[in-house]
C-alpha cells in the first residue's frame, strides 16, 4: 500500500529506542560488554542482529543460547546498569526528532518494548518526556511485546484511534511486524538498521533522516 492518496494519520505512534532517542549504540554496547563478561564475545554489528528490538525475554532467550547455560541472576542488573551508565554520559535525542514532534499536525504517542522506567530515564534525559508524559505505553502493559501486535492495538485504543488510521514510525524488524500485524501503516527509519531488513517486515516507506519524516507524513 502507497501513502500517496492514503488520509493522514489520526495518531503518530513512536518506537522509543533508535526513533526517538539515540540509545540504540549505546545499550548494544552495553549488552556486548555484559556478554564478554560471560565469556561471549561479539561484535556491535553482531550484537545489534541478535538483540535488535527483542523484548526482555527474548532477549535472556538468546543470550542463555549464547553462554550455553542458565543466565546468571544478576545478568540484567548488570546490563542494566553499564546502559544507564552510558545513557548518563553520552544519550541524545535523534537528531531533528524534537522539530518533527513540535510541528506534529497529528495526535501522537509511544509505544516501547522497553520499560516504562527506562523510556522516563531515556526521553527525561533528552528532553523529550514533556512531550510524551501522559502517553507513554510499554510492553510491561500488555501480555505479548512486539512482534504481537498487542501493544500498537493497546496504545491505539487508549488514545481512541483505528489501527487503520495509525502511522508507526519503527527502527526495527521487530517493530515493524508489529505494526503490520497491527494493521497499521509503518515507516521504516533505517539509519542504524538495513533498509532491506525494514522493507522485508512490511515496513512500506523507508527513510534515513527525521528531517524527511514531515512530508512523509503529510502525503
Ligand atoms: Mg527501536
Amino acid at each position: 500500500m502507497s501513502l500517496v492518496n492514503s488520509p493522514s494519520a489520526a495518531l503518530v505512534i513512536f518506537d522509543c529506542d533508535g526513533v526517538l532517542v539515540d540509545s540504540e549504540r549505546l545499550c548494544h554496547e552495553a549488552l556486548r560488554q555484559t556478554l564478554a563478561d560471560e565469556g561471549v564475545e561479539l561484535t556491535l554489528e553482531q550484537a545489534f542482529a541478535h538483540f535488535m528490538g527483542t523484548s526482555e525475554a527474548v532477549l535472556l532467550d538468546i543470550v542463555e543460547r549464547l553462554i550455553e547455560r542458565p543466565v546468571p541472576g544478576d545478568f540484567i542488573a548488570r546490563f542494566g546498569a553499564r546502559s544507564f551508565d552510558a545513557f548518563r554520559s553520552d544519550l541524545q535525542a535523534v537528531d531533528g526528532v524534537h522539530d518533527v514532534i513540535r510541528g506534529l499536525g497529528a495526535r501522537y504517542c509511544v509505544a516501547s518494548n522497553g520499560p516504562k522506567e527506562k523510556m522516563r530515564f531515556t526521553l527525561g534525559h533528552t528532553g523529550l518526556l514533556p512531550h510524551f508524559e501522559d502517553r507513554l505505553f510499554s510492553a510491561d502493559d500488555v501480555s505479548r511485546p512486539k512482534p504481537a501486535p498487542d501493544l500498537f492495538l493497546h496504545a491505539a485504543r487508549t488514545m481512541g484511534a483505528a489501527p487503520a488510521e495509525c502511522i508507526v514510525i519503527e527502527d526495527s524488524p521487530t517493530g515493524v511486524k508489529a505494526a503490520r500485524a497491527a494493521g497499521m501503516r509503518v515507516l521504516g527509519y533505517a539509519a542504524m538498521t538495513p533498509a532491506e531488513r525494514l522493507r522485508d517486515a512490511g515496513a512500506e516507506t523507508l527513510f534515513d533522516h527525521m528531517k524527511q519524516l514531515p512530508a512523509l507524513l503529510r502525503t
